[in-house]
């Protein structure tokens, strides 16, 4: 399968973890979009949120993994004033990437909210 983050999953692209758990990879965003903003990866490939709940545990442990590594991650890179979470979900949620990933964005008082 033909999938980017499959491939920085498995090492075939190279691209530094910010950490990493048995469940998932942290990267940081090519593009970011805050002073700080990262991936949370699931090593395993879902499409995204709905194909990971095609079955129900799955979909549970993904998402509870995703957010453990994201907690993780708020401690080592020092987002402790906060961040923001965000699961693009298909083409109308602006999904470009149909690996299921987890944005966590921080290090500034973000503006906006939605759309
Ligand atoms: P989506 O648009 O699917 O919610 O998020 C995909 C994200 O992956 C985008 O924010 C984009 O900047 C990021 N991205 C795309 N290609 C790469 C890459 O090769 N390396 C990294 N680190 N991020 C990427
Ligand atoms: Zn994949």
């Amino acid at each position: 399968m033909d999938c980017l983050f499959c491939k920085i999953v498995e090492g075939r692209i190279p691209s530094p973890r910010v950490l990493e758990d048995e469940n998932a990879i942290v990267i940081k965003d090519i593009q970011p979009h805050a002073k700080q903003h990262y991936l949370v990866i699931p090593k395993k490939h879902m499409q995204d949120v709905v194909d990971a709940f095609s079955d129900e545990r799955q979909g549970r442990e993904t998402i509870g993994s995703l957010f453990s590594l994201a907690t993780k991650l708020a401690e080592k890179e020092n987002l402790g004033e906060g961040f923001r979470a965000i699961i693009n979900t298909g083409v109308n949620g602006g999904q470009t990437i149909f690996h299921l990933h987890l944005h966590i964005l921080g290090g500034q008082k973000l503006t906006g909210k939605f759309a």
